[in-house]
This record gives C-alpha cells, structure tokens and sequence, in this order.
C-alpha cells in the first residue's frame, strides 16, 4: 500500500489534489471533513455532536474523530493505497494512525504540505462558499478561527512526520496543475 497525507489549511487544496491522485492511482480517498457532512446530512448522532464543533469552525474532539477514521480505514483492507485528507490534525490523531498502520503492518510513506497564506485561504473559502453550501465557507470570522486552528494545533503534526524524513512542501499558491506536478514528484508508489 502507498499511503499519503495530504496537509494543509483548509483551502490550500487537498480535495482537489486528492481527487487527481485518485484518478491517477485508484488511492482511496479518505476525507474527515466529508465523512463529518455526510453523518450532518443524514442527522445521525454522529453528525449532531460533530456540527457544534464544526459550525465554530473548531476542530471535533479526538476520540470521536479517531473512532470514525479507524472504522473507515479498517473497512477497506484491500486497497492500493489511501489519501488521508484532513487527517490527522492533532498530534494524539498522529500516534492514532500510526498505531492503526502499525497494526495492519502498514506505514505511511509521505506527508505532503500545500503551503498556502491566510489571506489566499479567506479568499477562495469565500468563493467557495457561493456554491459549496457549506456554513463555515461563509463567515470570515469562522474561517479565520479555521486557519487559526490548523496554525495551533495541526501544524505540530508536519514536524511528527518530519522526524521520521517523511514531511515535504509544496509552494500551494501555484496554478492547480503546477501544484499537481510538484506532487507528483513526491508520491512514488511501488510499480
Ligand atoms: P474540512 O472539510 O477538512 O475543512 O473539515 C471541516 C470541519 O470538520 C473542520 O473544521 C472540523 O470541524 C471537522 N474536522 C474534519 N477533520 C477533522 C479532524 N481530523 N479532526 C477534528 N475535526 C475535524
């Protein structure tokens, strides 16, 4: 399996890079932030706890998020690899998935950082927000406190992987297939 972490601020583009790595290598992708709305659609419980949290734009408590990923990741044991898109965004949710990797003997192989300013973020969430439906794409001020979030909590995350020599950056402010290329160097997943 190759497995991969796609980082970065909300808007920096992970989804849309995510989506290109599938096409091109059938990964699967694995995005928190989608399974959340998706639980908020259909108004489980799940969905219930999550949208306090997600509506503040604040990051859902560990242990819920954590439970929700392993159950997806463990009910997909047969594929080529995974694109983990908004996950791990603590460093607890970084020991968490290291466990789980280790005890399907996998790894992860890279974490890539699309590295993109505040301003640029607050720019396309807003364009984003006309057609996306999405609460926290509307307010600056939540979207703000999303950047803020991933500034505090997330980036700690880049170093866990650093250690390991697995972190990489990319220039994000780059056109869509710029940003690709550069990726594209990084993931190398066995012939
Ligand atoms: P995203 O689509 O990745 O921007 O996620 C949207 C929202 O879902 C975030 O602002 C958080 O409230 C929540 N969320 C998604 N992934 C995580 C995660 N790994 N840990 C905690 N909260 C998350």
């Amino acid at each position: 399996m190759y497995n991969l972490i796609l980082f970065g601020p909300p808007g920096s583009g992970k989804g849309t890079q995510a989506d290109l790595l599938v096409q091109e290598f059938g990964f699967l992708h694995i995005s928190t932030g989608d399974m959340f709305r998706y639980e908020l659609k259909n108004e489980t419980e799940l969905g219930k706890e999550a949208r306090k949290y997600m509506d503040r734009g604040d990051l859902v408590p560990d242990e819920v998020t954590i439970a929700m990923l392993r159950k997806r990741v463990e009910a997909n044991p047969d594929v080529t690899g995974i694109i983990f898109d908004g996950f791990p965004r603590t460093d607890p949710q970084a020991a968490a998935l290291n466990d789980l990797m280790e005890s399907m003997g996998q790894q992860i192989n890279a974490l890539i950082l699309l590295d993109v300013d505040e301003d640029e973020v607050v720019r396309r969430i807003i364009g984003r927000g006309k057609t996306s439906g999405r609460a926290d794409d509307k307010n600056e001020d939540t979207i703000r406190q999303r950047y803020e979030n991933f500034v505090n909590y997330t980036t700690p995350v880049y170093a866990y992987y650093d250690e390991l020599g697995l972190s990489h950056t990319v220039d994000g402010m780059q056109s869509i297939e710029e940003v690709a290329a550069s990726v594209r160097e990084i993931v190398k997943p066995a012939e």
